[in-house]
């Protein structure tokens, strides 16, 4: 035993002067920590339900509904504790709880995406080479498309038939289920293969998933292999080759999301980014109660391919939602809008000791270090950022500390190593303050991505204090 000695001066300095970030794991007892592995178990099982933008918004409601949450009709009367919610075409989702203060002062926004990369099938996605059948795709977002060869796939989404009945398509997830597959060249003849470029070892074209290879019996005709596997799909499904016009089908991992690590510190799974942004903005929403600021959840659709789109956050569906709510109190939408904050609730990339090189130590994420806020996205000389003000900035770390929340800061690597956007800028552009606010990742976007349970649950804490703001 050593004795209590006392701090020296240059301790005591060190303490009040220089920001030192911590591994959140020293600083949670093991109750809070109990808290957090508790909470992961709903965000995976929120995962598991939720591999495209439908069933993100889908699984969303559900919870909310079981919070009191009814869907919103244009020109409801709404009064302090309403809680409700707008279902965007079933691939976006806006919901909000009416808090009791005026609404001109202003609202608290946490907005998440529920899209991920994947590959989506083309309009004629149906073909036959040498005896086989396959899917022809289009890859769907920022992939690294070698990542996507020799694993298994599964089939999600929605076939509209011309009389305008759809039916739900999901093969490759039940035990029971076939899967998919993207097939690769062997090693033994894949030496021209390997000298190419890594983005090319795997051109967009080859990405073409397997589903059968057995032909119709007794059948003399061409293509015996496409016809038996359409003849199965109008068994199952009442569809014919020309329905797939009209139909979103998205491939997807098979995997559920698993604990990673003898000590089962992280989550891998497909579709963390932004699913893990997401879930927490729900559910600090559904655990806000009445808050005294307005709290608008968005979790919007086509991020990962530039926020486009009438499902997308660059869509006028949030300003409509809000002109909407300060018309039920006589007032007008932008008043609303340039008194609200926003938490841009977007993953950002982690410090990977295996590639160290792409980031400055000092600005960048860690796993474990808590929720992160990222001040500017973008790339080079801030190109394509909102960029948070330091005053809104301040407000955010004085809430965030409030309220004993760990968080960090990180920038989205070097200066010149690359960079991305997330949909901060468009709400920002709205004239609201915003700030980019989110889970860090490792290997994002790739087909299993990981978190750290810890930021998960801080996520979740971050976007609850925030709400409960007074
Ligand atoms: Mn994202
Ligand atoms: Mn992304």
């Amino acid at each position: 035993m050593s004795e209590n000695k006392e701090k020296t001066a240059g301790e005591l300095l060190r303490e009040k002067l220089v920001y030192k970030p911590k591994n959140g794991f020293t600083k949670l007892s093991d109750t809070e920590l109990a808290v957090v592995n508790a909470y992961c178990e709903g965000y995976k099982a929120y995962l598991d339900a939720s591999k495209t933008e439908r069933e993100a918004v889908t699984a969303a409601i559900a919870l909310a509904e079981k919070k009191g949450f009814v869907p919103y009709t244009a020109g409801m009367a709404l009064k302090a504790g309403d809680k409700v919610y707008l279902n965007n075409r079933g691939k976006a989702l806006l919901l909000a709880t009416i808090g009791t203060r005026p609404i001109t002062d202003g609202v608290t926004i946490a907005a998440a995406h529920i899209d991920s990369p994947r590959l989506d099938l083309k309009p004629v996605p149906l073909y036959e080479d040498s005896e086989f059948a396959y899917f022809d795709t289009r890859y769907y977002g920022g992939i690294k498309k070698y990542q996507w060869t020799a694993i298994p796939l599964a089939l999600h989404g929605v076939i509209v038939r011309k009389d305008g009945t759809a039916v739900t398509v999901t093969v490759g997830e039940d035990e029971n289920d076939p899967v998919f597959c993207i097939t690769d060249l062997l090693p033994h003849l894949g030496g021209e293969q390997m000298k190419r470029s890594a983005g090319d070892v795997i051109r967009g074209e080859d990405l073409n998933l397997l589903i059968g290879s057995r032909p119709l019996k007794d059948d003399e005709g061409s293509e015996a292999v496409k016809l038996n596997i359409l003849n199965i799909l109008y068994e199952k499904y009442g569809v014919v080759e020309e329905d797939f016009l009209s139909a979103e089908l998205e491939i997807v991992p098979t995997y559920k999301a698993k604990d990673v690590g003898f000590d089962r510190s992280l989550i891998g799974a497909y579709g963390h980014d932004d699913r893990v942004c997401a879930y927490p903005a729900v559910t600090a929403i559904l655990d806000a109660g009445t808050p005294a600021y307005t709290a608008v959840t968005i979790l919007a659709d086509k991020e990962e391919t530039g926020s486009e789109g009438n499902t997308g956050m660059q869509s006028a569906f949030l300003r409509y939602f809000i002109d909407d709510i300060a018309a039920a109190f006589g007032e007008k939408g932008h008043h609303v809008l340039s008194k609200s904050i926003c938490l841009s609730a977007d993953v950002n990339a982690a410090l990977d000791p295996i590639y160290p090189e792409v980031m400055v130590r000092s600005n960048a994420a860690k796993l474990n270090y808590g929720v992160c806020i990222t001040k500017y996205t973008g790339g080079r000389g801030k190109g394509s950022t909102s960029d948070a003000s330091a005053e809104y900035m301040a407000q955010v770390r004085g809430i965030l500390d409030q309220n004993g929340v760990l968080w960090q800061t990180g920038e989205l690597g070097k200066v010149e190593a690359g960079g991305g956007g997330t949909v901060a800028m468009f709400i920002a552009n709205l004239d609201v303050d915003t700030v980019d606010l989110g889970v860090p990742v490792l290997s994002m976007h790739a087909p299993m991505e990981l978190v750290s349970k810890i930021d998960v649950y801080m996520a979740h804490k971050a976007f609850l204090a925030t709400m409960k703001r007074d």
